[in-house]
């Protein structure tokens, strides 16, 4: 295995009126070539702030970040250039958001955009890219694509717009697809063809791709490494199985335990755990979780736990949690 992307240490503030919010608070991972890795945690957990820290798409002000790094082929994408970072963007990296109308140019025929993705970064000509344009919309699935080709985005379904953003981010043939919240707004039947689709290229070409989502049936599903994150942290990252085999961080174990037994798991949101997560504008010492955790002892209330790495028969897991040996003190964190 190779590793594409390693992130180490990334910090990345926002100024409110209450004070700096620590949105993303020394996260690090790694991404290896072909795998795909999942970011699970509640809204406002940091998940998104961190992908687009990866990308360098956080606005100043009020985002900035204030520390860390994210080693691309060993550069390090917070220190190189904007002309580079814009090579990159696409080319290499690519990213699709979960609202797709706001990305898609309003005034511009659905061909047309995705053939100028296609010129961009394949160095086609225009009836070339044309033709193969269409050919992206028959492959994921819209009917009718020379008629729909000539259309806007707005006379599109919402899953179609969708399906025609994951068609251009994959066009590019990038080396890591970030996928935010993905499904979330779809249907079920549109949601498993979305993900067919994310697997089939992936498989194709061995992309690597995060994959960022509260739904805990597309973890399992996708996913061969999961990160769960909490108030801006990551608070346990393990293989898939392990994770959902045997969950360590009480938070972990809490998002799992929500998930009914018997339930389709497919279509099983995060339910919420009793209280709510810690004002990141105003953190207090200690555990964040630590008002939440029925676990929580005195340390938890004084001391932040830092990552300490497990050594399991299925691979190594990281955990940030006062409840386990702290031998295996995390290098990086
Ligand atoms: Fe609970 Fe303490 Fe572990 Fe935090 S560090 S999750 S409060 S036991
Ligand atoms: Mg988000």
């Amino acid at each position: 295995e190779t590793t594409i992307l390693q992130v180490e240490g990334l910090v990345t503030e926002f100024k409110s009126e209450r004070g700096i919010v620590n949105a993303v608070n020394k996260v690090s991972f790694d991404l290896e070539r072909g795998q795909t890795l999942g970011i699970v945690g509640e809204s406002g957990s940091g998940k998104s702030v961190t992908n687009l820290s990866i990308l360098r798409l956080i606005e100043y002000p009020p985002g900035r970040i204030t520390g860390g790094k994210v080693l691309f082929h060993d550069q390090d994408l917070l220190s190189v250039s904007e002309n580079e970072m814009l090579s990159i963007r696409g080319k290499h990296i690519s990213m699709i958001f979960q609202d797709p109308l706001t990305s898609l140019n309003p005034v511009i025929k659905v061909w047309k955009q995705i053939a100028e993705t296609l010129m961009l970064h394949q160095g086609m000509k225009k009836q070339e890219a044309k033709k193969q344009a269409i050919e992206l919309l028959r492959i994921i699935g819209i009917p009718d694509p020379e008629m729909r080709a000539e259309c806007y985005p707005h006379q599109f379904s919402g899953g179609m717009r969708q399906r025609v953003m994951i068609a251009m981010a994959l066009s590019c043939n990038p080396d890591i697809l970030i996928a935010d919240e993905p499904t979330t707004a779809l249907d079920v039947t549109i949601q498993a063809q979305i993900l067919d689709l994310i697997r089939e290229k992936k498989e194709q070409y061995q992309t690597s791709v995060i994959m960022i989502t509260h739904d805990l049936g597309v973890i399992a599903e996708m996913c061969d490494q999961v990160c769960v994150m909490y108030a801006g942290r990551i608070v346990e990252r393990a293989g898939v199985e392990a994770l959902f085999g045997s969950p360590k961080h009480p938070y972990t174990r809490g998002l799992l335990e929500s998930i009914p037994r018997m339930g389709n798991v497919g279509t099983q949101r995060l339910h919420s755990i009793k209280g709510s997560p810690p004002d990141l504008a105003n953190l207090p010492p200690g555990c964040p979780f630590r008002d939440r955790c029925d676990k929580a002892m005195d340390i938890c209330a004084s001391q932040l736990p830092p990552e300490v790495v497990l050594q399991e028969a299925e691979g190594e897991r990281t955990v940030a949690c006062w409840l386990y040996p702290q031998e295996g003190k995390h290098g990086r964190a």
